[in-house]
């Protein structure tokens, strides 16, 4: 039986999969350290050892292993940018810097805490102290402390399917999920569908709390998401000793929530590619990809250089974009297709002081209706200014993503009243970021696999090497694939897989 404390479906779950904050255009202002990484300028060098496609972090973590390898290497990025996902917003109020893509991290998350430690960029704790707020169409307005939503309704439900959900996902085979008994059946049946032939009482009222967590967690509803793709998700929350747990993908204390870094997730990137220097270049899309005598050619929008390797380190569906000579074996163009990026954008409003804080609230809140589903306090480490941060994903972005700028923030605000009280409808400052506007992203915060049998039936392609090319990325981690975490893990892999053939 399931212990009901830890069916955090509210704070938690929400928190999950999502980073805090939001930030408006492509660069915002970066922080000092942006100034510290032009990257290369004028003419691409001809020859590398290995050219990486990519400067998010899983890409730039390959360049700096590949590099501390002893073999030359550049990293060739599309935007005007490092840190792909990972993005740093200054607010207008008092300068502070939040951020509009990856956001937290926490325990089991060994990989980006020790990278953010060699890079001397520190974490702070999230705000968790008082009560949260849940508001339903059946309960009203609650306060509640702790970290179950506390609807008689649906906790009963929801204590089952956590309980079968990690009982499930400890089953799982992180680097080959397609291998369980049930991995077929399970890959062909949607989260929601589980849901609904498992919940006894309410199973839509569960399953409506469930979007809170899948929504942030992969921009995606549970109708869109395979089954085993979720079990695997959970079973990658852990690492080589600790097992995966529901609780430790959703929480906040004690989860992948728990903490956040102090100046910004993007100093990580930033710092990484200043380390990096001539070895990046931006404005650098990869077009064409040609192995052929031994060698494989990029053509960048800035030139061709010839390497020995390549590690791709771009988001799934954006390979597609990528010209393969040979092309692309069948088996990875199909993963590539039945990948998608979820949807996610994350509204952030500003407020002098955290104003929640003083009415004994710790900022998170949780909806069953409305803009603002998952709510969390997004205030920099000192607590000033105030910031509520709301995940808009899945169905919801669907719904209110494609309004107007003004209704959306209006849409968010009215959420953040509901939760917080009145005040909450006049910040001083509104910001919003919509990953699925990203060129070069598509989506966010990770690509899904769908109900439709591709992680089985393509799965297995996901970290085997096409000749000379090697896949780096957040999505061919074993373990906190989709987080940053993963994105580390990824790019040491792949450095280390090229490496060994190039001794
Ligand atoms: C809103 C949001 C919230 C998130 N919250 C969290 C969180 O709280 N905690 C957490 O751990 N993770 C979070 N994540 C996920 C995390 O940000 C990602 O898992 C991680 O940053 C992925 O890193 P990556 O290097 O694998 O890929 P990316 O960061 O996507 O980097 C890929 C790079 O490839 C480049 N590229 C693409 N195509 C080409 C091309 N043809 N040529 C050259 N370059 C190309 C892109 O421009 C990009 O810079 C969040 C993500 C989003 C969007």
């Amino acid at each position: 039986m399931t212990d009901p404390v830890r069916l955090d479906l509210s704070r938690r779950a929400v928190l999950g999969a999502a980073g805090l904050t939001a930030g408006a255009g492509a660069l915002g202002a970066l922080s000092d350290d942006a100034a510290g990484a032009p990257g290369l300028q004028g003419r691409l060098p001809r020859e590398v050892d290995v050219v990486v496609v990519g400067a998010g972090i899983s890409g730039l973590v390959a360049a700096r292993d590949v590099r501390r390898g002893g073999r030359s290497v550049l990293v060739v990025e599309a935007r005007d940018r490092v840190g792909g996902r990972v993005l740093n917003h200054r607010l207008t109020t008092k300068g502070a810097t939040i951020e509009a893509g990856g956001a937290f991290i926490g325990p089991t998350q060994g990989h980006i805490a020790r990278l953010a430690r060699e890079l001397d960029v520190p974490t702070f704790l999230e705000h968790t102290e008082g009560n949260s707020v849940y508001v339903s169409q059946t309960t009203g307005r609650l306060e509640y402390s702790g970290t179950v939503p506390p609807d008689p309704t649906i906790l009963p439900d929801a204590a089952l399917l956590l309980q079968q959900i990690d009982s499930y996902a400890a089953e799982i085979a992180v680097d080959a999920p397609w291998t369980h008994p049930r991995a077929r059946e399970w890959d062909t049946l949607s989260l929601r569908d589980w849901i609904r032939g498992t919940a006894v009482l309410n199973p839509e009222g569960v399953a409506n709390l469930i979007e809170c967590w899948t929504q942030p967690g992969f921009g995606a509803d549970p109708r869109e998401l395979s089954f085993l793709f979720v079990l695997w998700y959970v079973a990658c929350s852990g690492d080589e000793r600790t097992v995966g747990t529901f609780s430790r993908n959703s929480d906040t204390a004690g989860g992948a929530q728990e903490r956040r870094f102090v100046g910004g997730s993007q100093l990580i990137p930033l710092r990484l590619a200043r380390r990096l220097g001539d070895a990046v270049a931006l404005d650098a899309a990869v077009r064409r990809v040609e192995q052929r005598d031994g060698r494989v050619r990029v053509h960048t929008s800035r030139g061709v250089v010839s390497a020995r390797r390549v590690v791709v380190a771009a988001p799934p569906p954006r390979v597609l974009g990528i010209d393969f000579s040979p092309g692309l074996p069948d088996r990875r163009r199909a993963l590539l297709r039945h990948l998608h990026m979820g949807r996610l954008m994350k509204c952030d409003a500003v407020y002098p002081t955290p104003f929640w804080r003083a009415d004994g609230l710790n900022g998170f809140g949780l909806s069953d209706t409305g803009a603002a589903r998952a709510v969390f306090d997004n205030c920099p480490r000192d607590g000033e200014p105030g910031v509520l941060l709301a995940f808009v994903g899945g169905d919801t972005w669907r719904e209110f993503g494609r309004l107007s700028r003004d209704r959306r923030r209006r849409a968010v605000l009215e959420g953040f009243a509901e939760m917080f009280g009145p005040r909450a409808l006049r910040p001083v400052e509104y910001t919003e970021h919509d990953w699925t506007e990203e060129r070069w992203t598509g989506g966010g915060p990770t690509a899904i696999h769908r109900p439709d049998g591709s992680l089985v039936r393509f799965g297995p392609a996901v970290r085997r090497p096409f000749g000379r090319v090697h896949w780096a990325g957040t999505e061919t981690s074993t373990y906190w694939s989709g987080y940053m975490d993963g994105a580390v893990r990824a790019g040491e892999r792949a450095a280390l897989e090229v490496l060994d053939l190039l001794r």
